[in-house]
């Protein structure tokens, strides 16, 4: 048989922002597809009408694009398999409805929600199945002409796949192996609804993976108790041949290691769930996103592709592109993964080193702007050579490095205590007057001078450089002091040292 040409599909649900769970679902069928020069398709599964949430496709497109995750085909980047919205496609799904039905593989019940709940309390454990469809208000029970008749009196009705008992099930699955159920267990699913006259989530989704000739189903383990039945529906449908393989992935923890990473943990712990800022359309809620809170969407690519998979060894930063070379879904993990956020954190600042100093001072400039400083792009480059490695993200700078630009409009008083002396206003005088005999004021024009200064004198160099730093500083933070005052420039530091001298003394 020919090698079948890979096409995997990301199929979210359009009910809400998209969860950083189903973010790396996305980012491994991406990873898949590239790796086998397949195809990456998105299919918006919204025929679950009273779940649908405006602007939530919109979300998922915006931050697929953000994190670089490029479909082949789907909603918005069209293709020969469209439409690929579902609830654009009520016709083709009809058709197969109508064809199992025909063959006797599924067949029209019309209970009521009030009869069906009447039956759960009487039997316990009740499920719509071989064992207790005989005494239900279904097609098998009433006659042609009953069945006719209700259809034309306008009653609701639904359509439900009749599961045979007694059947063995297996799911391939390329993670977990073989899964084996028996039939039995599996209620006559809900296929479709005469109420909106749509499919339900099991019939749609395996009628499009088989049209769009899917190859390889990677999905989250939630969708691993419906696998038996898709596997069912494959089979009645005569589409066995071309059943796509599966891969249900492990579910991400709660940074504890415990449950499911939910929202709540976010806003427990400060981090965020999802990739974008997200506004409940109902409730005007905020969420937090990866995006907005300064997250490198290369950052976000390769935390995400670490967590339930890695391709063993010390190395952890990979680019997408050898994150394409080297996914493995067969090595993906069984057992949860823990959303370790301060990883995440770790990667950004690995990131940020690695990023050149002209792209974070282009980041980084704009801030510095927005506090009312012109600076030119160079010198902001200055200073992010300085400080970069001290942050994990950018907008961490500016509270760092904003005395570079603006000079201290206070001195904080604990370090002034500290590390304003007796004759610290004496001694800085005097420096003040070292440094403007120095013509190079370069790191290295300054320091051997300065140094010989301290030397002759016999000051404490730790005393002088902490008075100084304060004079030019404001308190006690800040790289390296001739790389403060070279990057001031001799003019500059001096004002701000007779300014301290003044205030302080
Ligand atoms: N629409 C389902 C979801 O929202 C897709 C599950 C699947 O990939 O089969 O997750």
């Amino acid at each position: 048989m020919a090698e079948r040409r890979v096409r995997v599909r990301f199929a979210p649900s359009p009910t809400g922002p998209l969860h950083i769970g189903g973010v790396r679902t996305a980012l491994y069928n991406y990873l898949f597809a590239r790796q086998h020069g397949g195809d990456f398709i998105l299919r918006i599964e919204d025929t679950d009408s009273s779940r649908f949430v405006p602007g939530a496709e919109e979300y998922i497109l915006e931050s697929l694009r953000w994190l670089g995750l490029k479909f082949d085909e789907g909603v918005s980047f069209g293709g020969n398999f469209g439409p690929y919205r579902q609830s654009e496609r009520r016709e083709i799904y009809k058709t197969y409805v109508d064809q199992l039905l025909a063959e006797g593989k599924a067949y029209i019940a019309f209970d009521t929600p009030e009869e069906l709940e009447q039956k759960r309390s009487e039997i316990e454990n009740f499920q719509y199945d071989a064992k207790t469809r005989g005494s239900m208000r279904n097609s098998l029970t009433l006659s042609q002409p009953q069945v006719d008749g209700l259809i034309a009196d306008g009653q609701q009705y639904v359509v439900r796949f009749k599961v045979e008992p007694g059947v063995p099930v297996v799911v391939n699955d390329l993670i977990r192996g073989e899964v084996r159920v028996m039939s039995d267990i599996i209620d006559d699913k809900v296929l479709w609804k005469s109420a909106d006259e749509l499919p339900t989530y099991h019939l749609a989704n395996i009628v499009d993976d088989h049209l769009m000739e899917i190859s390889h189903v990677i999905r989250g383990e939630e969708w691993l108790p419906s696998a038996p039945l898709h596997v069912l529906l494959y089979r009645a449908f005569g589409w066995e041949d071309t059943m796509p393989a599966f891969a249900h992935l492990s579910l991400l923890l709660k940074p504890e290691g415990k449950g499911k990473l939910s929202k709540r943990d976010g806003d427990r712990l400060g981090f965020p769930v999802f990739p974008l800022e997200w506004t409940d359309p109902k409730t005007d809620e905020v969420s937090s996103g990866f995006r907005e809170s300064g997250y490198f969407p290369e950052a976000v690519v390769n935390f995400l592709a670490l967590l339930g998979w890695n391709p063993g060894g010390e190395q952890e930063i990979f680019s997408l592109e050898e994150l394409v070379k080297l996914f493995d879904v067969t090595k993906c993990q069984k057992s949860g993964a823990r959303f370790d956020y301060q990883k995440g954190i770790w990667f950004n600042h690995e990131y940020i080193l690695r990023k050149s100093n002209e792209e974070i001072a282009d980041l980084f400039a704009p801030i510095v702007a927005g506090n009312g400083v012109d600076e030119p792009l160079s010198r902001v480059r200055v200073v992010v050579a300085m400080m970069k490695d001290r942050v994990n993200f950018v907008k961490e700078l500016w509270p760092l490095c904003s005395f570079f630009f603006i000079p201290p409009a206070v001195y904080d008083e604990k370090t002034v205590r500290k590390r304003w002396k007796e004759d610290s206003a004496k001694v800085m005088g005097e420096l003040a007057e070292v440094l403007e005999g120095i013509d190079d004021f370069s790191i290295e024009g300054q320091e051997p001078v300065v140094m010989k200064w301290v030397e002759e004198k016999g000051y404490k160099l730790g005393d002088v450089m902490n008075a100084f730093r304060l004079t030019l500083v404001g308190e006690g933070k800040g790289p390296g002091m001739f790389d403060i005052s070279a990057f001031l420039g001799k003019e500059e530091t001096i004002r701000r040292m007779k300014r301290a001298i003044d205030i302080l003394q």
